[in-house]
């Protein structure tokens, strides 16, 4: 009897492809997962396609027209697991800056025809309109963390994903704390860990990318940044609000430094 493989699926929404290139980027450990796996749909890589259901689907990008929210429920109904991959998907992406403004004047400001545009009010992630099962972040998503979250399903077990802070991945390359010694702003005390604290490891303060971490105080940090470092609201502003303006922490935060606030 022949033996089935689980059926892989990965899907677009509005993203500049950059995770899906991370999973590319596999190479060689791609090529083995494509032996134990059957990639059915996964049009960054081939024109081929099968039809669902999906054993797993990775999901890129954030929802931000009503079509896309038709398109993510056809895909959840197809898909056994679901795994939102990257800031895009899991928080809305850098998409999500519009989220603190009126779209329709964003559309005007920019398109001849606005009229002729259909977008919903926010970006936002795929969590918000199905249920999903596991959640990666970081602009890139890492693809280490794809093939730990792919392997870990197809051995039965839980993935194991780091849900701590950047600042543990820099005291475990025993790196000097950028903020402390330097004086750099730095959002790694509330940053989720994946990079392995590729800025500080350049002297740079992190400007988080990977998003928030699970258990963090982002309302401490930003009363340090601006009491101890000096940095205004304006600045507090632009530093919660890049890749993951949308997420709630970075989100709320952001809004209680607007000028309205103030
Ligand atoms: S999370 Fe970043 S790299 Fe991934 S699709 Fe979105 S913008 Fe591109
Ligand atoms: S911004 Fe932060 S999370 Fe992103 S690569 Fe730099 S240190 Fe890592």
């Amino acid at each position: 009897m022949a033996i089935t493989r689980p059926a892989l699926a990965v899907w677009k929404f509005a993203s500049c492809d950059g995770c899906q290139l991370q999973v590319l980027s596999l190479e060689e450990q791609l090529l083995t997962l494509a032996e134990v796996v059957d990639v059915a749909y996964f049009l960054e890589a081939s024109s081929a396609t099968a039809r669902g259901p999906y054993d797993v689907s990775l999901v890129e990008g954030s929802i931000t027209t009503p079509e896309d929210e038709e398109r993510i429920h056809e895909i959840r109904a197809a898909s056994r697991t679901l795994i939102a991959i990257g800031a895009c998907a899991t928080a809305g992406g850098i998409q999500a800056l519009r989220n603190f403004a009126a779209v329709d004047e964003l559309a005007e400001a920019v398109y001849p025809h606005p009229e002729q545009l259909a977008v919903l009010e926010e970006s936002t992630p795929v969590s918000a309109h199905v249920e999903v099962e596991y959640e990666l972040q970081g602009c890139p998503v890492d693809r280490h963390q794809v093939l730990e979250a792919l392997s870990a399903l197809l051995q039965g077990r839980r993935p194991n994903i780091p849900s701590h802070s950047v600042c543990v991945e820099c005291k475990r390359r025993g790196l000097v704390c950028v903020m402390v010694a330097h004086g750099e702003p730095c959002l790694g005390p509330v940053t989720n860990a994946g990079c392995g604290a590729l800025c500080p490891s350049f002297h740079r303060g992190c400007y988080g990318c990977f998003g928030p971490a699970e258990t963090t105080n982002t309302g401490s940090l930003v009363a340090w940044l601006r009491h101890e470092q000096g940095l205004g609201p304006a600045e507090v502003v632009r530093w919660l609000r890049t890749y993951n303006a949308g997420a709630r922490r970075f989100a709320e935060e952001s809004r209680r430094h607007e000028p309205s606030q103030r």
